[in-house]
C-alpha cells in the first residue's frame, strides 16, 4: 500500500485566469497525481472520450493544466449526456436513425488541482444552452471552482482528499469516434 505524499503547498504560484484569482502549487501537484492510481471507467460512452480525448482539448486548455501540474489524461471523471445541442436529439437516438456518426456528444468532466482559487463560485445548474465561463473554441468550455462549490468532492483518501485544492471543470461536444455505435455499448 502506497504511503500518502506529504503536500506543503510550499510553493505557491499566483495568477489570475478570466474572472478567477489562482494560487496554485503545480510541484505538489505533479506529485499527487503520481501517488494517485486513475481508475478509468471502461463503459462505451467514457471509452469514447478516451479515444477522442486528443482531439478533445485545446492547446490553451492543455497549457493550462501544464501549468497547475495537472496530469491530462487523469480526469477524476467524465459524464456522458447524450446527443449535444444542435443535434438531432432524443427521438432520433432512441429510434436508432439519424446520422448518428456526425453527432457530437455532450461531456462534464473535471480535473483537481492543489491550491486555492478565488472569485465566482462554481454553478450548481447548468441549462441547455450553457456553456462554462470560458470558451475556447465552438465545442470546449471550462471554469474553476473551489471544491466547496461543488456538489462532488475528492475522496479522503485521494492524493487531493485532505488538502487546499480546487476543481477545473470542463464542458466539451465530443465526436463519436468508436466504430461501434453507443447504443450496443454498455453505459457505465
Ligand atoms: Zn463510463
Amino acid at each position: 500500500m502506497a504511503t500518502r505524499p506529504l503536500i506543503t503547498l510550499a510553493a505557491m504560484e499566483t495568477f489570475e485566469i478570466g474572472p478567477w484569482r489562482v494560487e496554485s502549487d503545480p510541484a505538489s501537484t505533479r506529485q499527487a497525481y503520481a501517488a494517485g492510481t486513475a481508475v478509468q471507467c471502461d463503459c462505451g460512452y467514457c471509452m469514447n472520450f478516451w479515444a477522442a480525448r486528443s482531439d478533445v482539448y485545446p492547446d490553451a486548455f492543455l497549457d493550462l493544466l501544464a501549468r497547475l501540474g495537472v496530469d491530462s489524461h487523469s480526469e477524476d471523471e467524465v459524464s456522458e449526456y447524450g446527443p449535444a445541442r444542435g443535434e438531432s436529439w432524443w427521438a432520433d437516438f432512441e429510434r436508432r436513425r439519424g446520422r448518428w456518426q456526425e453527432w457530437r456528444w455532450l461531456y462534464l468532466g473535471a480535473f483537481w488541482a492543489l491550491g486555492r482559487v478565488s472569485g465566482p463560485p462554481a454553478r450548481k445548474q447548468l441549462f441547455a444552452d450553457d456553456t462554462y465561463e470560458i470558451r475556447l473554441g465552438p465545442h470546449f468550455s471550462y471554469e474553476l471552482a473551489p471544491s466547496g462549490d461543488l456538489f462532488t468532492a475528492p475522496p479522503d483518501d485521494s492524493p487531493f482528499g485532505n488538502h487546499p485544492r480546487f476543481a477545473i471543470s470542463l464542458m466539451a461536444e465530443v465526436p463519436w469516434v468508436l466504430k461501434t455505435p453507443p447504443w450496443e455499448l454498455p453505459r457505465g
